[in-house]
């Protein structure tokens, strides 16, 4: 018997412990210490990034964005169906009526061509998300925000380090948000980031994340006491895990090419399931790719669970996800009742496939084999 292959390994770069003892040590764990000073300089001075804000999840950094954008109850707010349910949970925690979007038949970001009739007087925000790290068709998305000024709040939680025509994602609509939980490309356990792309939302996301008060900008000497100016809540994270992050940050160039390498592998390997209508990722020539995640698309539901159930008898662990949000038991009742086809497709036929640093090319053949056996093509 093999050895069982996970679906999901963190990756450990080895720095994480000495980083921690040094933020220990410096006397000075909670938010904003050096390393969350080095995390927020990498970003801003190395990668183009206009001001970004570590978070302690991208959950809250959706909701600190959907606090930023002053959404009140009876908003709307268009987002994919198919995806996590953070980027919706947190514009309803502010009262807001989701109103959802369907995938595209090439892959399940938002399909942009039907985008404009979502939109009514009421729609105050669009949150499209990078789904596996490619980007959204962000040209049509950023044009319909802009005919009916509408916020763009990009999910880049599988995002990082991924580029829309040459940009990075996340500093393309006015908000972006990031994770760096421990299933995405570089991680500090739970953790995210806010990236601030409009110069004036600088000021008002400090104080959001600083519990409503100016301690940002006192800690800084820019004013002589702090104080309770707007609502807020505690968004910042230690020190402790921006030290983690940053023992992370310091080998992302190593990690992403791995992780593309073992991205490629799999394209390679299993281009014949194209020829029995098997899916494979699809990259528009404007979209980089990342590695974050690999998937298939099965023909049917039935097909999938059987896939699944092959690779765990084999001890490979492959996994589905996103029910999709428009016919989940919290919001169904709430939905305008379109059925969006893509999403429902995407939520029955997706399966993804291990992807991690340490995943070796004899485990990632077994994987292939496996997964070309089933399908009769090995
Ligand atoms: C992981 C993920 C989130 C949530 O990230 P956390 O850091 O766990 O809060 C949000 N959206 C998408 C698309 C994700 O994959």
């Amino acid at each position: 018997m093999h050895i069982p292959i996970p679906f999901n390994k963190p990756y450990f770069s080895g720095d994480e412990a000495r980083y921690i003892e040094q933020a220990v040590r410096s006397g000075k764990i909670s938010g904003d210490g050096m390393f969350t000073e080095r995390v927020h300089r990498f970003f801003e001075q190395e990668r183009g990034f206009q001001k970004v804000l570590l978070t302690t999840s991208c959950t809250d950094a959706l909701e600190m964005a959907a606090l930023l954008l002053a959404i009140e109850p009876g908003d709307e707010v268009i987002i994919p169906s198919f995806t996590f349910v953070s980027a919706a949970n947190a514009f309803v925690l502010r009262g807001a009526h989701i109103v959802f979007a369907d995938s595209t038949a090439l892959n399940p970001n938002l399909d942009t061509s039907t985008l404009e009739n979502l939109v009514t007087p009421r729609t105050r925000a669009i949150v499209p998300v990078h789904y596996a790290g490619i980007a959204c068709e962000m040209t049509t998305i950023l044009a319909v925000a802009d005919r009916h000024s509408l916020a763009v709040v990009e999910d880049a939680a599988h995002a990082i380090d991924s580029y829309y025509r040459g940009q990075p994602l996340g500093t393309l609509g006015t908000l972006g948000a990031f994770s760096f939980h421990e299933t995405k490309n570089i991680i500090s356990g739970e953790g995210g980031m806010l990236a601030i792309n409009e110069t004036r939302l600088g000021a008002r996301a400090e104080i959001i994340r600083e519990k409503g008060t100016t301690r940002s900008a006192f800690y800084r000497g820019e004013v002589d006491k702090y104080g309770w100016v707007d609502i807020g809540s505690s968004f910042l994270p230690s020190d402790i895990i921006a030290a983690y992050l940053w023992a992370q940050i310091e080998h992302l160039a190593d990690i992403q090419g791995q992780r593309r390498a073992i991205w490629q592998r799999y394209y390679a390997a299993l281009q014949p399931l194209l020829s029995q209508g098997i899916g494979l990722p699809v990259l528009p020539d404007y979209a980089t790719n990342n590695g974050h995640l690999f998937y298939l698309i099965c023909r049917s539901l039935a097909e999938r669970t059987a896939l699944i159930a092959h690779l765990k008898g084999r001890g490979i662990w492959a996994v589905f996800h996103y029910q999709p949000l428009h016919s989940s038991a919290y919001y169904a009742a709430q939905h305008d009742g379109r059925s969006l086809p893509w999403a429902t497709h995407y939520a029955n036929c997706l399966v993804r496939l291990p992807l991690f640093y340490e995943l070796i090319e004899p485990d990632q053949r077994r994987i292939t084999d496996a997964v070309l056996d089933f399908f009769h093509m090995y």
